[in-house]
């Protein structure tokens, strides 16, 4: 596969510049939306289990925070740039602002692939990021969340060190969301993200005029977000034909048996190999005969070269910025219905919020209260941007951006000149 020359801060500034021309922004606005804040790189050197000193760097990015608090994940990566740090921040202010919570933008990033350490060496590299970022994390500075590589428990030690730290059993309002339910989590959270794919996609479905129980569908990425909205969109009828993780890819045109496909890859460790379907790459996942396609991996794997072999009529971007603007051109010229990953992922941030809220007032919500406060936010959102692009006769894409950097932009001029 050809690699893209757009990288994720290559096409969050390429989105923000289209609508700039389309909102008719002020140059000095555009200038200051297309840079960070603040941007932090930290050297850690943590020592490992086997005792080896090692050297990490990690990266802490606030893009905008003029709606409230920076609020993004913590990616941690072999090689995660402060670049595509940066791009993913600016993609978190526009996903507060359209779907409402009071939040701007960050991310931050681990260089280190954490793949095959062990449990007790992640705790001791995440520990070692919480002390040296410490400072620039807070409910009303930054709070982070997980994000690829990195999931509840490590949320959980982030808590824990920086409670620790000052010698205390909790910390005062909520410094990171994402965390175990039993150290203050909120139920759903580690499904929320998926959830919310699977809830857009629907709506997607029902305005394109069809059923999710005759689709074919088709999903890059097996983690977190690919692996629970494969679940769900099954759980209501579709047929997952193709699935693929970083190892390479499956298909089978009966459709996967996806809870059986989790527990091989809970034994196993990847799905390439999974017996009940055929080898595939994951290319071929990507341009499989399908309905819908959710690219839930990575950022920029579809490539114009790909998007002119996509045959879904539905793409549900469950990943932060899966597709370069060149391919999105294509996705234009043939019609394609693309759920942007600012409204389509954004399921994650939302429930995130509801965590936010919960730890100031120490009371549990219960999982019903928020899959069903999740459904009426997206859905609506949803109906939203869809309404928009038609009075405007824009892109869901071009829509969602329209409305998200409108706000940011009005609460910006709202604060005055100083800020
Ligand atoms: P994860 O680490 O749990 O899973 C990532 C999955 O993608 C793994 O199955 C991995 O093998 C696969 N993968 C990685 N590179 C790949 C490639 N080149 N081709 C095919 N598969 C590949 O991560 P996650 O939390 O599920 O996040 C996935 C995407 O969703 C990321 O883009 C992330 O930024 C975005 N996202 C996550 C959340 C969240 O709440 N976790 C919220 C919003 C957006």
């Amino acid at each position: 596969m050809k690699k893209s020359i757009f990288g994720i801060f290559e096409t969050a500034k390429s989105n923000l510049e289209q609508t700039a021309i389309r909102l008719k922004l002020e140059d000095a606005m555009l200038k200051r939306l297309l840079e960070t804040k603040e941007k932090i790189e930290i050297t850690l050197n943590p020592t490992l289990t086997n005792g080896k000193h090692i050297q990490v760097k990690a990266f802490i990015v606030r893009h905008r925070d003029s709606l409230g608090p920076a609020k993004g994940g913590i990616r941690m990566s072999g090689n995660v740039t402060i670049d595509d740090i940066q791009g993913l921040a600016m993609e978190m202010t526009w996903k507060t602002a359209l779907i409402g919570v009071p939040f701007g933008g960050g991310k931050s990033g681990i260089c280190f692939d954490p793949s095959g350490i062990t449990a007790e060496d992640k705790e001791i590299i995440i520990r070692s990021f919480t002390r040296g970022a410490m400072r620039h994390i807070g409910p009303e500075i930054y709070v982070p969340a997980p994000d690829m590589g990195t999931n509840e428990m490590d949320m959980g030690h982030i808590r824990d060190c920086l409670a620790y730290s000052w010698g205390k059993s909790v910390t005062n309002g909520c410094y990171v969301t994402g965390k175990p339910v039993i150290l203050g989590g909120i139920l759903g959270r580690k499904e929320a993200t998926g959830r919310g794919v699977a809830y857009t996609t629907v709506a997607a479905c029902e305005k394109q005029g069809f059923d999710i129980k005759s689709a074919r569908v088709a999903v890059q990425g097996f983690g977190n977000v690919g692996s629970i909205a494969a679940m769900i969109i099954s759980e209501l009828g579709a047929k997952i034909v193709a699935v693929s993780d970083v190892t390479g890819g499956i298909k089978n045109e009966q459709g996967i048996d996806i809870k059986h496909l989790l527990s091989y890859v809970k034994q196993c460790g990847q799905v390439y190999g999974y017996p009940l379907a055929e080898k595939c790459s994951n290319e071929d996942v990507l341009t499989s005969n399908c309905d819908i396609l959710v690219p839930a991996a990575t950022q920029s794997v579809i490539t114009a070269e790909i998007a002119e072999n996509i045959k879904a009529k539905i793409i549900a971007e469950g990943a932060n910025s899966p597709t370069t603007p060149d391919a999105d051109e294509i996705f234009d010229k043939k019609k394609i219905f693309i759920i942007p990953d600012i409204l389509c992922n954004a399921g994650g941030v939302f429930v995130s919020y509801l965590e936010y809220t919960q730890e100031t007032q120490r009371e549990q919500m219960t999982l019903e209260e928020v899959n069903s406060r999740l459904n009426n936010r997206i859905v609506g959102k949803f109906n939203e941007v869809y309404d928009y692009s038609k009075e405007h006769n824009l892109t869901m894409r071009q829509a969602a951006m329209n409305i998200a950097i409108s706000k940011v932009v009005e609460a910006t001029y709202a604060m005055g000149i100083l800020p």
